[in-house]
């Protein structure tokens, strides 16, 4: 096992990070940029350094001062949290040179996932089934309009290098195609510094259903169930829940042996999270994510399995923590994502926070680095924090979630809470009826409760 972690992030993911070390016995080095000096992961981290000025370009992204803080430290691994540069397969390798270990997956897995249309072409060869499309990136010379009339319309323009929703655009119809095309090409190479993209027919009123999975790189895999995470706004995650309302046991097996069978066959190493557009019984593939994901507290609540812990214990080579039928999916978790952001516009907030009250009780989970006094910095994500609530069914996860929602206060800054107060009153939310355009369409309809 590591002796001490070094933490590659910021926020609840770096809290959360610390916390498995501390239960494993790790020390940890927490780095903070100069804007985070005061940050909670770094009051409670055992040593800290800082790693240069706010933006993240010259703090949490910077290479040298990252292998510095190790040195200095002499922490022996780097967990790198989510974002950042916890996709990193350069980051992965450098470590690997400084005899330094990165935990996450093998640098040529990350790789091959990072680049979609690699990952679309290595998940089809696996036996996942994928999204119809371009089976590559459209080239100068290729004629997308044929290929594109080929999978039918309307169709989705998506960028190889794409993440956060960004690069993608959608063509309804023939006439829409070139626009769609040089725009996503255009986004991408101005955010990924890769313009290449690929066709995906655009499927209506899909299902974003994902499969959390779990390797120790030498063979072994298993799965730990799906996660519904439909309700986006711009293609971000707003509320993810588990098991998703709409599949049955035998269907969640299915997939999940699938994806399971899949990362034996790769001999995949950590936890990873294969994501899948679900439209009339159907699983298409969209990408792979190659790191611990915002959203895994939700599996965690279900399985009763501490997704950073067995993480940190495969990449030091340890064993899987049981088989695939000890894994038991209990009840139903639901995350919101509470945001310093107008409940509205969804402009950022950020500043001090006045007040803070965190809802308690049984079944109730708040993963969140702030305190009363906090000031939340402008130059990172708008994340408060994640609220996930557990529930023996569905039903009572719901009605502990309106409690919950009803009793937190975060005063000072404007936050999304009004939002996901309306949210779990709707009738389609309480009949787990939506899909990935539902939200974006309720907030159109100005449907939205935003008085409390
Ligand atoms: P990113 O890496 O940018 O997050 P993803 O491929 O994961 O991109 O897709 C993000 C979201 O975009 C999905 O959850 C879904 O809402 C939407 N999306 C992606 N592919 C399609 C598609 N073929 N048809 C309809 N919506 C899609």
């Amino acid at each position: 096992m590591f002796d001490k972690i070094l933490i590659a992030n910021r926020g609840e993911i770096a809290l959360r990070v610390l916390r498995a070390c501390k239960e494993l016995g790790i020390a940890t080095v927490a780095v903070h940029s100069t804007a985070d000096a005061n940050a909670m992961h770094v009051r409670l981290a055992d040593e800290s350094v800082c790693i240069g000025p706010p933006p993240a370009k010259d703090s949490y992204l910077n290479v040298p001062a990252l292998l510095a803080a190790c040195e200095i430290t002499g922490a022996d691994a780097v967990h790198p949290g989510y974002g950042f540069l916890s996709e990193n397969a350069r980051f992965a390798e450098i470590l690997a040179d400084h005899n330094l270990h990165f935990i996450g997956p093998k640098a040529e897995h990350i790789r091959l996932m990072g680049d979609k249309i690699e990952a679309k072409k290595t998940a089809k060869r696996l036996g996942i089934p994928v999204v119809p499309g371009s089976d590559g990136g459209i080239g100068p010379g290729d004629d997308a309009m044929a290929i594109a009339k080929k999978i039918g319309f309307p169709v989705l323009v998506k960028a190889a290098a794409g993440g956060g929703g960004r690069g993608m655009k959608v063509a309804q119809t023939e006439a829409d195609l070139q626009l769609a095309l040089s725009t996503a090409s255009n986004e991408a190479k101005a955010a990924f510094g890769d313009g290449s993209v690929y066709l995906e027919k655009y499927l209506t009123k899909p299902r974003h259903i994902e499969i959390q999975i779990l390797g120790d790189g030498r063979g072994g895999a298993i799965h730990l169930g799906e996660r519904d995470c439909s309700l986006q706004r711009r293609h971000q995650k707003v509320w993810e829940e588990g098991p998703s309302p709409i599949l049955n046991a035998a269907a969640r097996a299915k997939i999940g042996e699938t994806c399971a069978k899949a990362m034996r066959e790769m001999q995949y190493l950590g936890v990873g999270t294969i994501e899948f557009l679900y439209e009339d019984g159907e699983f298409y593939f969209i990408e792979m994510n190659t790191r611990i994901q915002v959203e895994h507290p939700v599996t965690e609540m279900i399985t009763g399995i501490d997704l950073v812990i067995e993480q940190i214990r495969v990449a030091a080579g340890g064993d899987l923590p049981c088989a695939q039928e000890d894994i038991v999916i209990n009840g139903h978790a639901i995350e919101c994502r509470v945001n310093a952001e107008n409940p509205v516009s969804f402009r950022p907030s950020p500043g001090k926070i006045l007040q803070y009250h965190p809802p308690g009780g049984l079944g109730v989970r708040i993963d969140s680095a702030v305190y009363q006094g906090y000031v939340i910095p402008p130059y990172y994500d708008s994340l408060v924090g994640k609220l996930i609530v557990h529930g023996k069914t569905r039903g009572e996860c719901l009605m502990r979630l309106r409690r919950a929602l009803d009793e937190m206060v975060v005063d000072g800054v404007e936050t999304t809470l009004p939002l996901f107060r309306g949210l779990v009153r709707e009738p389609s939310i309480i009949d787990g009826d939506y899909h990935i355009h539902w939200l974006e369409h309720y907030l159109a309809a100005g449907d939205a409760k935003t008085s409390s």
